[in-house]
């Protein structure tokens, strides 16, 4: 391990109050919800602090529930929680599918979906569920609340709107209209980080979001015109192939990433056309 555990310092807030007050006095901070991020970053020695600010004890923090007809997800809710929540399994189906492609059992029942949105990863398997169903990420500091729509949170490679006193405390979902389809492509089926991930919805302009194609997860809103005014597949597939920007990386090829990205368009658009053809994910 290239960190040293003994050398870290790991600090208990009772309370989501006390947890904001101390990111604000005693930074910097870098907070700890499942750890199965950051402890990879332990392994590597890429864990850029020494100070550690655990939120594991904030019930505040944990659970799904409604708030009017929007679903309100905080930010410590595991992906086991999301896959059996009900709540989520009609509202939002495929974060539920999302979720149960991540990781294995173990990282299920650890990580939360609070860490993959601030782990900001391009493969986050969760980001482009939450992108197409234009999600909302409640942050909060000592000052107050701020709502920062999913498609303004990501400022570049890693990068986030997330200022350093504050925490995301959960994750807003208005309802989604339309036909629900996720697809995670890997080497493998468990324990795979995404060649392309992809989250769309059959609306009349339809939403598309892709993950592992371009430095942060991204919509493609020029493809979604074309099939919103009723261009034909090939003719978004070929946008669609010019509006990421994947790169070749360990996990992958550029090239293979755009052919995959035009083959899960296509998929997408022919099983949302059949008759209640969702796939695994459609709404009831
Ligand atoms: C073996 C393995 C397999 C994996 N497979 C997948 C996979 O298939 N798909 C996938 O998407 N991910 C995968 N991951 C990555 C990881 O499990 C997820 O990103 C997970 O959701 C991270 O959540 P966490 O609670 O463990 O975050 P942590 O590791 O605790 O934190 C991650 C980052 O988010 C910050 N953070 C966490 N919570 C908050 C908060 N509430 N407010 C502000 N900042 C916060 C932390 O400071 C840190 O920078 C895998 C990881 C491992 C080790």
């Amino acid at each position: 391990m290239a960190t040293a555990l003994s050398r870290l310092a790991l600090l208990q807030p009772r309370s989501l109050e006390e947890a904001l007050r101390r990111l604000r006095d005693e930074g910097p901070l870098v907070p700890l919800a499942g750890c199965t991020d950051l402890y990879v970053g332990f392994h590597f020695g890429t864990v850029g602090g020494r100070r550690f600010l655990a939120l594991q004890g904030l019930r505040q923090l944990r659970g799904v529930r409604r708030r009017g007809d929007v679903l309100v997800i905080g930010a410590l809710t595991t992906y086991a929680e999301l896959i059996a929540s009900p709540l989520v399994r009609r509202r939002l189906p495929i974060l539920a599918e999302a979720s149960r492609e991540v990781g294995s059992p173990q990282i299920q029942n650890r990580g939360t979906l609070g860490g993959n949105v601030a782990n900001a990863s391009p493969a986050g398997d969760t980001l482009p569920v939450l992108a197409v169903a234009e999600a909302v990420v409640v942050l909060r500091s000592v000052d107050g609340e701020r709502r920062v729509p999913f498609g303004a949170f990501y400022t570049g490679y890693r990068q986030t709107a997330m200022r350093s006193d504050e925490l995301i405390v959960a994750i807003e979902v208005p309802p989604v209209e339309g036909r629900q389809w996720f697809r995670k492509v890997g080497t493998r089926a468990a324990q795979a980080i995404s060649k392309v991930v992809m989250a769309a919805v059959r609306a009349p302009r339809p939403r598309i979001a892709l993950g592992s194609v371009a430095p942060t997860v991204v919509r493609v809103p020029r493809t979604e015109a074309v099939l919103a005014r009723g261009g034909t597949l090939a003719e978004a597939q070929a946008v669609l192939m010019n509006e990421i920007q994947p790169i070749d990386d360990l996990r992958s090829t550029a090239a293979y990433r755009r052919r995959v990205s035009a083959n899960l368009l296509a998929q997408f658009w022919r099983e949302t056309a059949r008759r209640g053809g969702s796939r695994k994910g459609g709404l009831p």
